[in-house]
């Protein structure tokens, strides 16, 4: 028992750490530096003021809008704030001030990093090279420095604990990278389409590098469960719903008519096509195939991420392919003529983003849980489980 002190300095600490990891995220993506320039309402421009950006409690203050355009602050950043401050307590509790202060300090800033990639991840599907890669360097290099992060399991012969840290750290890279490469390779036999990401090969890694070859793969373990239970879960239930999405069809010379929903299909190297509910009056001409139809389209700027957050106008320009039954409706399915690349790429993230599962979210998921109870979750699958299994 070390008292609540730490553990509330841990927590103080990890909120001001979830802040910046707001600007990561933001930033990152956008080429943009992380570490100079000051934050700006990305609607009236002006600089927030510090009292406005104190962690978590300055949304509560200003009921998430803006003090000077009243625009509405997403509660994403109050939320990563309140979520790396929890890890940062779980951390502390995990690694115990003053005897493990080295692996707490090392397991919180990368459960920070972790943040970073899994809410770039959420929003663009990819994973910042500028946080993995270099994380694997600092990974072997906290071997170094802090070698009681690592268990040695397989070199307890070896005298030099650094360096028996450091080659397990080394060894646990490889391990992420070369089993998420062979499962990219058999994705891509198997199912001719690309299953894995380079960028899921490198997080793999970087977690490989803080935490061993035996972990990693608990780690992806973890990640394939809650993925495959979580992400089918949420991908099946948007796959049946239409998408908010706002805009009008017109058939033939018919006058347009709008709607509020429709769904995009994007399947790579194919054209997109989108449909959309009629009203049984609406939009003119009875939809049959050959048809001709413009689709006016608003993509809301939170979905496709578009730079300054504004929403997106798409015109399409095509035929009917034919009709299809939805519950929500008959949809039209529209074929666009070849549309100019800027168009087909906002299409294609809009569909993207809502029917991939962005498996970083889960790796990162995984390996917080690894990094914080690791024991506890090896105990669980190589004893509790299979007694459970098997009734002994
Ligand atoms: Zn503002």
């Amino acid at each position: 028992m070390t008292g609540a002190f730490p553990v509330v300095v841990a927590g103080i600490f990890g909120a001001c750490i979830g802040s910046f990891c707001n600007v990561v995220v933001w930033r990152l993506p956008r080429g943009e530096s992380v570490a100079k320039g000051r934050s700006h309402c990305p609607r009236c421009g002006h600089l927030i003021r510090w009292h406005d950006n104190v962690p978590v409690l300055a949304w509560l203050m200003l009921r998430g809008r803006c003090r000077d355009c009243r625009a509405p602050i997403s509660a994403r950043y109050p939320f990563v704030e309140a979520l790396t401050a929890a890890l940062f307590v779980l951390s502390a509790l995990a690694f115990p001030w003053p005897a493990a202060l080295g692996p707490q300090v090392v397991v919180s800033l990368v459960l920070a990093a972790l943040v970073c990639v899994a809410f770039v991840d959420i929003d663009r599907r990819e994973i910042p090279d500028a946080i993995t890669k270099p994380g694997i360097a600092v990974g072997l290099l906290c071997a170094l420095l802090v070698p009681e992060m690592h268990s040695a399991t397989f070199l307890t012969e070896l005298a030099n604990r650094r360096l028996a840290a450091v080659l397990e750290g080394a060894a646990g890279a490889a391990t992420g990278a070369l089993v998420l490469l062979v499962v990219r390779w058999v994705g891509h036999a198997v199912a001719g389409k690309e299953a894995m990401g380079l960028g899921d090969v490198k997080l793999l890694a970087m977690v490989g590098a803080f935490s061993g070859p035996v972990e990693t793969l608990l780690v992806l373990l973890v990640a394939s469960v809650a993925g495959s239970v979580l992400g089918g879960v949420y991908v099946a239930s948007r796959a049946r719903r239409l998408a908010p999405l706002t805009g009008t069809l017109a058939l033939g010379d018919a006058a347009p008519a709008s709607f509020s929903r429709a769904r995009v299909r994007a399947p790579r190297r194919a054209p997109v096509t989108v449909a959309v509910p009629v009203a049984p009056s609406g939009a003119g001409a009875a939809p049959t195939a050959g048809t001709k139809a413009r689709l006016d389209l608003v993509l809301p700027g939170a979905a496709v991420w578009s730079d300054d957050g504004k929403d997106v106008r798409v015109s399409v320009r095509g035929v009917v392919e034919g009709v299809e039954r939805h519950r929500e409706g008959t949809l039209v399915v529209v074929r666009p003529e070849p549309l100019p690349e800027a168009d087909e790429e906002w299409l294609a993230t809009f569909a993207l983003q809502r029917l991939s599962i962005p498996f970083g979210v889960f790796l990162a998921l995984g390996a917080a849980a690894v990094l914080l109870a690791g024991d506890d979750i090896a105990r669980f699958v190589t004893q509790t489980w299979p007694r459970f299994v098997t009734g002994r």
